[in-house]
């Protein structure tokens, strides 16, 4: 757990997967052999030559509030097009439970963005339904994102098996009258803040935390992997919108380095955090000391 003022921040993790380093377009094995003194074993696996992507939600609790951010792949989910998060079976709600947090008692769901990865969790099998799995959560979700995902929207021209997401993570959140549809740029609560950071997804929203002179910064998918870090131009093969995640990136970076923020990304291995210094023309990545 990290304490930023009178916050507390930790972390639920559902998996960790290996990414090919197919991810990054641009990787090669000279960029490997620059950073892997630093990149393994934690964010780079030497045997099977692989990456990492955690999959993780991240809590945010106030003295007031617990606040969930993203809510991981979920289980029991038909995901055709993302074998990666199909059918899942982990133990997550037991961990959830592990690290203090009750569904029924957390007040706040945000969503960075509406990935199969982010959002899977908003639901559970109740039988043959899916319910929400915070009753009592207001869920902050985008009007961007809602709109680009909806089936009978954005999302029509999509392929029917990527409409699952939507429909077993998302409908069921809108049809509850849980959703709390926001424009991206919104005090939530004294101390809680979105920033829009689109790119990676087209309505994707940061949360900026603070508290006692501290800052936090939850961003989401703007980087996979520190390696962007020093190489900020680097999307993933996920950014959906390329242009915008590097002109994204590269704001989130130099107002990390100016603030001395800590950053929390999605997808980090341990420490899953950091911060980001100027080093020469760039930037180079601190591990947070503090593990969430
Ligand atoms: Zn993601």
């Amino acid at each position: 757990m990290i304490k930023l003022g009178d916050f507390e921040i930790s972390r639920v993790e559902e998996v960790v997967l290996d990414e090919p380093t197919s991810l990054f377009t641009p990787w090669t094995e000279e960029v490997l052999a620059e950073h892997r003194h630093w990149m393994a074993p934690n964010f780079y696996n030497e045997d099977r030559q692989v990456l990492f992507s955690t999959i993780q939600t991240w809590i945010l609790k106030t003295p007031e509030r617990t606040i969930v951010i993203d809510t991981s792949g979920g289980n029991d989910k038909d995901r055709p097009l993302s074998p990666r998060f199909h059918k899942l079976a982990t133990d997550f709600p037991k961990k959830l439970r592990a690290a203090g947090v009750d569904p029924e008692t957390v007040d706040m769901v945000i969503l960075t963005h509406l990935h199969v990865d982010h959002v899977g969790w908003n639901t559970r099998l109740d039988g043959d339904n899916w319910v929400p799995m915070f009753p009592k959560a207001d869920y902050v979700v985008s009007a961007t994102e809602l709109e680009v995902r909806d089936p009978k929207r954005g999302a029509a021209a999509r392929p029917p098996g990527s409409w699952n997401t939507y429909n077993d993570s998302v409908l069921p959140i809108l049809e509850a009258g849980l959703a709390r549809i926001v424009g991206g740029t919104e005090m939530l609560l004294p101390g809680v803040e979105l920033v829009p950071i689109p790119g990676h997804a087209p309505g994707q929203m940061g949360v900026k935390a603070r508290s006692g002179g501290q800052e936090a910064l939850f961003i989401a998918d703007v980087m996979h992997s520190p390696i962007q870090i020093y190489h900020p131009d680097w999307n993933s093969k996920f950014c959906e919108n390329q242009d915008l995640a590097r002109e994204t990136r590269a704001k989130v970076l130099g107002y990390a380095a100016e603030t001395g923020a800590l950053i929390l990304p999605g997808h980090f291995g341990w420490p899953y955090c950091g911060y980001v210094r100027r080093a020469g023309d760039g930037y180079a990545f601190e591990p947070s000391p503090v593990v969430p």
